[in-house]
Order: structure tokens, then C-alpha cells, then sequence
């Protein structure tokens, strides 16, 4: 389980539990293939628009009209397109694997087993719903709140998020080592704000929720009544649990989810709920502090456990346990999950096949494993080499970004760039490999072997509190299609996943690759200086570096960006949330611009001629925006601009060029087209 760090990534991606269970991007129906990316296509565009009219149609037209949405998608964009690729090659690898072969090595064993035990969806079937029956036996016994703190121990060690979350982080203030920490959580809608807003649509969406939740009891055996009335107990206290949680705006801001205290401090927020008895059977290290996340939210919890009767907990608890196994339970139970979080949260039409959700699986509980295989197959080492270049560059870029910024004062310039240089690069795949030997996956046991991968991970994540942080560990597996920027490790990371066309293409000129993979290395070296980032320091504490007047400015170049992504229309009447999303619209704008600083660097030395009709600052364009080429469903493009940190794809294209008088130039727009943004806005 993976709590507070702080780290921003290039998209979303698995961040969420009904992206865990439904949504990562994945398939279309005919790909059963690979096929080769490209990485600047001119096919993909649609010259009959004016670039500085709309320069993201422009750039993507075509592409849009000629690649609609797969049943099984709830959104469809380039990034998918080349997870499709990584997924097809792990599919290979664990194909390969799951044949029942003694000579296969450890990891060989634990992730073709998995794979072959996911895939069996007759054997699945079969068993109906007995693997779960210890765990509901465990939530059946409890016979008063006394007991509540040690089932709590048993469920989160079996990946049963319910109620709250603990785990281990690094100190925000002591960056060097871990503690233990507790946040909110307990939760089956993606969001607070789901159980608390009261337009038509929302009150729509939690009667859906709730008709989902009946569905599900009836499926373990309750009459129809008896699953109404259990379903309405649940709402009730997840609706408790969400009124005490902070939201998501709030939370973008690293001092209000910072509260170290002692395990006596909390105690008192909740004396309801005896927290030794919760450590003592988790048996992990011992402390005596730690960080508390959200402290209204324990006393909201300790509330609902004070009002709520044992049976409606351990209803609450019955849901949450087959809600966090469905995937892997029989059919009827994996329909009817997909039938909610598929279909009506997100639009799809169809489940994804088989495959690619046990690919999933596997990538999710044996990550290091698999991508130790998929690294030795994709990822040539002529990547690391070429990525690491790049990075440098940027990492020059920024340097004279910095020092030359017209609105900092040089004391605050010499803290910046003292956090720029101490910024470590992680390129590919871990120097270290996660050892999973004692992690036991049987064959023909799929529900087993993930409670066993979600029990090896949380003491896993257990056994760091009080040791220093190990800032070689990686927050993603190597196939991911993403990147990330980590404030209290300060290191920027690529996994190979990304690290291909149309990210990086060896085969194209530099000004595709400094509009793609430049841009994104831009992107992640900007987290460290955007609203949340720019609070940590070189060594990714939580210190304040800034003089007050250089903060007031950049207070006041950030607010240009709130303004204008406010401006957006995500679908119908919703907007994109512009204080949600200022720091990846940050570092999209920061990142381009440093990018571009980079290729102009690059053609000084090594000119390049315009290519298929294109100069190379347009080219530099393109690349950026055909990273971006997507559609997405509307049910979908809603819970996005509710919960997601990033601007939908039209306006990582268009808000950030609109924004630079570099494309102005490109294109030779005229001063009043729509394109250009009024005023322009810019922090780095
Ligand atoms: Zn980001």
C-alpha cells in the first residue's frame, strides 16, 4: 500500500481503487497484436484546421476521427495505444512462463502460476465463493467494538482498505527516514464529494451505488431485502467516513496532511478504537510517533464506530471485503463490479478480455518480477543512454531558466537551483530488484495468491518504519507507461514503459523528441518547483526555501493558471478544476518551455531542415500534442474532472502552446487568433 509520498506523475494511472479495478488503460478489440508506434504522423492530422485556431484539432484530427473508443475503454489515446504494445509483450512473457515447468526459475514460477491462476476462470468459478469465506468468517465473529482494532489488522494485512489506511512513509520534515502514518480512507466511491454533492447527477450515481452494493450481497447468499437494507447500512457509513475526509484540493497542500504526533496524541482523537490492540496485530516495528494525515477524519471515524452497532460494522466490512476481491472472484461477481465501476462511472460497454486483466494483476502484485523480463526483452541500453542525455539537457535548460527569471530575487534563485542540482535521475528499471522469495504463489489459487501478494506488500511497506529511506525504490514497475516526480526523495523517474516511440523515437529528429519524451523530462523536473513540489526542499523536506515576496510572486503566476484551466469545459457544464490541476498544468507549461529552451540549444550546434513540410520548432509542437491525441467517454471525462490531477488531453495541448509566444512564432499567428491565450501565463 502506498500512502504519503508525494509524488506527481505524468498522468493518471492506477491511482485510484476504481482505476485499480476497472480502467487502466488498456485494449481495443482487434489488437491482438503489436504494432509499431510512430512517433510524429502526419496522418494523424487534420490540415484543414487552422493551427492557430484550434492547434490540438489540428494536430489530431485525424487521429481522434480514426481510432474511436473500444467497448472495453472508457477513454482511448495514445498513451493507451502504446500500453496495448507493453501489455502484448507481457502477455508473451507470461504465456511462456505459465507453463508448469520445475526448471522455471523463482520468479518465472510466481508470476506464470499467477497469471495461470487468474486465467482459470472455470477453476474460479468452481469454487464459488469459499477462498473468501475465512476472511467473512473473521468479520462474522466479531462479537463487540473491543475487537474492531485487531479484524482491522487482519483486513488491511489482506488488502482490505476499509475504514482507514496505514502503512509507512517518509518523514515529510525528516526526509531521511520512515514512520509510520494513518489517513483517511474506507471508501467505494472515488471520491468524497461523490457522497456529499447534491446535483441530479450525483444523487443519480449513489442510487446506482447502492442498487450496485445490493447486487453484490445478493450474490454472497442474502435475500433481497436483507441485501436493501445492508446496502443503505453501508451508504450510511461510508457517507459518515467521507462528511469527516479532507478533499482533494485541500490535500494538494503538504502541511495540511502533515501531523506528526505521538500514538498517545491519537488515541485521544479516538477513543473508540484502541490503536495498540491495531499495531500490536499487524506486528510490525515499533514507535512511539507518527504522522496522523487527516486528524478530523480519525475523530469522524471514531464517531461512526461510536454511533454505528457491531452488525452494521460488520456489514460495512462484509462489503468492503468482496468489494476489494471482486476481480478475482467468479464471474457473477466480476460482471456485476464491471456492470458499476465500468460501465456506469466510466462508460465502457464491455469488460476487458481476460487476459489483459490478469496482465494487470500480475503487473500490479509481482511488479519487479515481471518487469525484470520485460526490461532484458524491451529496453536496450542505448535508451538509458539517450534518456540520460536528454535529462541533462533539461536539467541545463531549467538552470538558465532559473537564472534568468525576471520575478525572483537571487536569494531565493540560489535555494532554487540548489533543489535543481540536487535533483537524482532514475532511468528505466530499479539498480535493485524487489525480492519476492518469500511470497508463496500456488497454482490454482487466484484469490490465495493475491491475498498472499497484498499481505507481502503490506509488511513490506510495515517493516520500513524506523529505517532511513531507500531512495533506489521505485513507486511504478518498469512496463508502466508514465513518469513521476517524488518531492521528499527529490528524483525524477522514467520507467522503460514510456521510454519508446511516440515518447522517444531513436529514428526521428531531435525536434519530435524534444516536443515528447523532452517535454515530459520538463514536465517532472517542473513538479519539484510547482505549487505542492516547491515547498520541499533539496534534501525533500517539508521546509520553506522561499522569501515571503518571492512566494507572493509566484502566488501570483500561479493564480493566471487557476484562472485560465477554470476556463475549460472538461464535458457538458463541468469545468476543469483549475486549483485541482495547478500543478500539472505547472509542469506541463514549465516543462515545454524548458524543453523548447533545450532544442533551440541542440539546433545551435546540430541545424536541422524542415521535415514532410514541417520547420523544426513545429515539429517541436506536434510531438508535444500528438502525445496527447484522445478521446474520452463522457461519463468518464466527468469523474476525471472530478478527481484527476491533470487537464484532459485537449488542453495539455491547447492551454500550454496558447501560452507561448514561441508557437505564436511557429505558426505565425496573428496576435487576436483564438489560440493565444490573454494573458499568457508563465511561472518557469
Ligand atoms: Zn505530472
Amino acid at each position: 500500500m502506498q500512502r504519503l509520498t508525494f509524488m506527481a506523475c505524468l498522468l493518471l494511472l492506477g491511482g485510484l481503487a476504481v482505476q485499480a479495478q476497472t480502467t487502466t488503460p488498456g485494449s481495443s478489440p482487434a489488437a491482438d497484436r503489436l504494432k509499431p508506434m510512430v512517433s510524429f504522423d502526419v496522418n494523424a492530422m487534420d490540415k484543414s484546421v487552422d493551427p492557430c485556431n484550434d492547434f490540438y484539432q489540428y494536430a489530431c484530427g485525424n487521429w481522434i476521427k480514426n481510432n474511436p473508443i473500444p467497448a472495453d475503454q472508457p477513454d482511448w489515446g495514445r498513451f493507451n495505444e502504446l500500453h496495448e504494445h507493453n501489455q502484448m509483450v507481457l502477455r508473451n512473457i507470461l504465456d511462456k512462463t505459465s507453463a508448469d515447468d520445475s526448471s522455471r526459475s523463482s520468479n518465472d514460477q510466481k508470476i506464470g502460476d499467477y497469471y495461470y491462476s487468474c486465467m482459470d476462470e472455470a477453476g474460479i468459478d468452481a469454487k464459488g465463493i469459499t477462498p473468501l469465506q475465512p476472511t467473512l468468517d473473521r468479520i462474522n465473529g466479531l462479537s463487540g467494538k473491543d475487537q474492531l482494532p485487531e479484524l482491522m489488522g487482519y483486513l488491511h494485512t489482506h488488502g482490505v482498505n476499509a475504514l482507514f489506511s496505514f502503512g509507512s512513509e517518509p518523514d515529510a520534515k525528516d526526509s531521511k527516514m520512515e514512520i509510520a502514518g494513518t489517513d483517511q480512507g474506507g471508501l467505494g466511491l472515488p471520491d468524497r464529494d461523490y457522497y456529499l454533492k447534491t446535483d441530479a447527477k450525483s444523487v443519480e450515481l449513489r442510487k446506482a451505488y447502492v442498487a450496485h452494493i445490493t447486487k453484490m450481497f445478493e450474490l454472497m447468499g442474502e435475500s433481497p431485502d436483507k441485501a436493501a437494507a445492508d446496502a443503505a447500512t453501508v451508504m450510511k457509513l461510508e457517507t459518515a467516513l467521507a462528511t469527516a475526509s479532507m478533499d482533494r484540493v485541500e490535500r494538494r497542500d503538504p502541511n495540511k496532511t502533515y501531523h506528526k504526533m505521538t500514538v498517545t496524541e491519537l488515541q485521544n482523537l479516538s477513543p473508540s478504537f484502541t490503536w495498540n490492540s491495531y499495531f500490536a496485530t499487524l506486528k510490525g516495528p515499533g514507535f512511539t510517533s507518527l504522522d496522523v494525515s487527516a486528524p478530523e477524519f480519525v475523530k469522524g471515524m471514531n464517531q461512526m464506530v461510536a454511533t454505528a452497532s457491531v452488525d452494521d460494522l460488520k456489514t460495512y466490512l462484509r462489503w468492503q471485503a468482496v468489494h476489494a476481491t471482486a476481480p478475482i472472484l467468479p464471474t457473477a461477481f466480476v460482471t456485476e463490479n464491471f456492470n458499476f465501476y465500468g460501465k456506469t462511472l466510466t462508460g465502457s460497454t464491455e469488460l476487458r478480455p481476460r487476459w489483459k486483466r490478469c496482465v494487470q494483476f500480475t503487473d500490479g502484485d509481482l511488479g519487479e518480477a515481471l518487469g525484470k523480463a520485460y526490461v532484458a526483452e524491451e529496453f536496450p541500453p542505448a535508451s538509458k543512454a539517450a534518456t540520460l542525455k536528454m535529462v541533462n539537457e533539461l536539467e541545463a535548460a531549467l538552470k538558465t531558466d532559473i537564472t534568468e527569471l525576471n520575478w525572483m530575487t537571487p536569494e531565493t534563485k540560489k535555494q532554487a537551483l540548489d533543489k535543481l542540482a540536487h535533483i537524482t535521475n532514475k532511468i528505466g528499471y530499479p539498480d535493485k530488484w524487489r525480492d519476492y522469495s518469500t511470497l508463496t504463489i500456488v497454482r490454482g489459487d487466484a484469490l490465495g495468491n493475491s491475498l498472499r501478494a497484498n499481505e507481502f506488500e503490506f509488511k513490506r511497506q510495515l517493516n520500513k518504519i524506523g529505517k532511513p529511506v531507500d531512495r533506489a525504490e521505485w513507486g511504478m514497475t518498469p512496463p508502466t507507461v508514465n513518469a513521476y516526480y517524488n518531492g521528499q526523495m527529490n528524483n525524477i523517474n522514467f520507467p522503460a514503459g514510456i521510454l519508446q516511440p511516440p515518447f522517444y523515437d531513436p529514428k526521428v529528429d531531435d525536434a519530435v523528441n524534444y516536443g515528447a519524451i523532452g517535454a515530459v523530462i520538463g514536465h517532472e523536473l517542473t513538479h519539484g518547483f510547482d505549487d505542492e513540489g516547491s515547498q520541499f526542499d533539496a534534501e525533500g523536506n517539508l521546509h520553506n526555501w522561499w522569501t515571503p515576496k518571492d512566494r507572493e510572486q509566484f502566488d501570483k503566476l500561479e493564480a493566471c493558471f487557476v484562472n485560465e484551466y477554470d476556463g475549460f469545459v472538461a464535458v457538458d457544464d463541468v469545468h476543469v478544476r483549475g486549483k485541482l490541476t495547478l500543478g500539472e498544468n505547472t509542469a506541463d507549461n514549465g516543462g515545454m518551455h524548458i524543453a523548447h529552451m533545450a532544442l533551440l540549444d541542440v539546433l545551435t550546434t546540430t541545424p536541422e531542415k524542415p521535415t514532410d513540410g514541417f520547420t523544426p520548432d513545429q515539429r517541436f509542437f506536434v510531438g508535444w500534442a500528438q502525445v496527447w491525441c484522445e478521446s474520452e467517454r463522457p461519463e468518464f471525462a466527468r469523474m476525471m474532472a472530478q478527481v484527476n490531477e491533470h487537464s484532459p488531453g485537449k488542453y495539455r495541448v491547447n492551454g500550454v502552446v496558447g501560452n507561448m509566444p514561441e508557437f505564436q512564432k511557429a505558426y505565425s499567428c496573428k496576435p487576436d487568433a483564438p489560440m493565444l491565450r490573454k494573458p499568457m501565463c508563465r511561472t518557469w
